[in-house]
């Protein structure tokens, strides 16, 4: 008998004729989670299967795999040889801790003579003898004892399902780069997108020396916590100082948010081109803050002409709370180092720009060059 972890994945079955290359990429995905682990990951008629594990690595196994989008649900199942006897003496040795319980048999192998129902009946009985306070319950049970015949000649025995995050495999959604902050939204919004098959690569401005190293060392951490879920993820590291200094310098201070967030744009998008990235993430929800109105998010929107994702724009701040305690980056988030939004800022932002004011105090700014100067301050960390 072997131990082996089931996945399921979900969406990809409804893909037609390019299921293969999903199945491929989430194949590839697997095996990049699993990388330093001895074990074999196969395609098994319409899942995966990991087997030839060390028992000890199997909890971590499975939190890696939880992470891999495109993974629906896992099992972990003992799997032998179908043989009616070999079954029944399975079935003989479950011990159950939970009060109620129910079998379920999928006999995909007809050659198997007993039908399924009968199956469950005598399997059962079988778990019953050993387990004398449990109780069987077909309608809500606490566990399912779920018994596979498979039509290659094997039987899988599993207990639980545990669930993974869905989506869709990273890498088959093209390429975004998510503008991150050390803050609570930007990491979740990363998150969802990738969540839907995008390889996310991730910037972020600091303003040394008005922001700590600290505050920098903080955000190589939050994007280590999300590269458990990206594969090939890279952290670009810019120095936005010498922008606050000169919007500060020269600049209606009213306006300096709404310059600074322009600016921020145009950089991401050169960088974007450089990196073949064909969108913009960001954390901004509607409303949140002067930055985030309807018409801010309009007139910085106006500074560049790619796609720009805002997946968070509906979400409440404790939704998006809850989604970051989920992935692990809340904590972090929330250590109390100054992020470069919260530098040289205006007592009054305006929290409905114009454009022509904007582009006024733009005037002012050698903007072409502010954005070469940036984007030449690139600092490339491998996470
Ligand atoms: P967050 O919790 O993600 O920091 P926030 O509520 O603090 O968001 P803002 O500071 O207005 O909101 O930032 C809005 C978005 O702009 C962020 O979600 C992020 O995508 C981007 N952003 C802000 N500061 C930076 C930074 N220093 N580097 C890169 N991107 C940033
Ligand atoms: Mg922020």
């Amino acid at each position: 008998m072997e131990k082996v972890i089931l996945l399921r994945y979900g969406e990809i079955h409804l893909k037609g004729a390019n299921r293969g290359y999903f199945e491929h990429m989430l194949l590839n995905n697997i095996q990049h989670a699993l990388k330093g682990f001895s074990c074999t990951v196969k395609k098994v008629a319409g899942r995966y299967e990991v087997s030839e594990y060390e028992e000890r690595d199997e909890d971590e196994l499975i939190d890696r795999l939880t992470k891999v989008f495109g993974l629906h649900s896992l099992s972990v199942a003992s799997k032998f040889l179908t043989d009616y006897d070999a079954i029944l003496d399975f079935c003989s040795n479950i011990k159950l801790t939970q009060k109620s319980f129910k079998v379920e048999v999928r006999r995909a192998d007809k050659r198997f003579p007993t039908k399924s129902m009968d199956m469950m009946k005598i399997c059962g009985e079988k778990v019953l003898e050993n387990n004398t306070t449990i109780k069987v319950d077909v309608h809500n049970p606490e566990v399912v004892v779920k018994i596979d015949i498979r039509e290659d000649g094997f039987t899988y025995v599993s207990f639980s399902n545990i669930m993974c995050c869905g989506g869709m495999p990273v890498g088959t959604a093209g390429k975004g780069l998510l503008l991150l902050s050390g803050g609570i939204d930007s990491p979740v919004a990363g998150y969802y997108l990738a969540k839907r098959g995008m390889s996310v690569h991730a910037l972020h401005f600091h303003s040394y020396p008005y922001t700590s190293l600290q505050a920098k060392e903080k955000v190589i951490r939050l994007a280590q916590q999300m590269g458990k879920y990206l594969s090939n993820f890279k952290l670009h590291i810019l120095s936005f100082t010498k922008v606050q200094e000169e919007i500060n310098r020269k600049c209606n201070r009213d306006y300096t948010v709404i310059l600074m967030r322009r600016i921020m744009m145009r950089v991401a998008e050169k960088l974007s081109q450089k990196i073949n990235a064909n969108a913009i993430i960001t954390g901004e929800s509607l409303g949140q803050v002067a930055s985030q109105t309807m018409e801010s998010i309009t007139v910085t929107n106006a500074a560049v002409s790619m796609p720009v994702f805002r997946p968070l724009i509906g979400f409440d701040k404790l939704e998006t709370i809850a989604v970051a305690n989920k992935i692990g980056t809340y904590d972090i988030s929330i250590e109390p180092y100054e992020d470069c939004c919260t530098i040289f800022l205006p007592k009054k932002p305006v929290t409905r720009p114009e454009l022509e004011k904007v582009l006024e105090e733009e005037k002012k700014l050698d903007i072409d060059a502010l954005v070469e100067e940036c984007l030449n301050s690139d600092e490339i960390i491998d996470i």
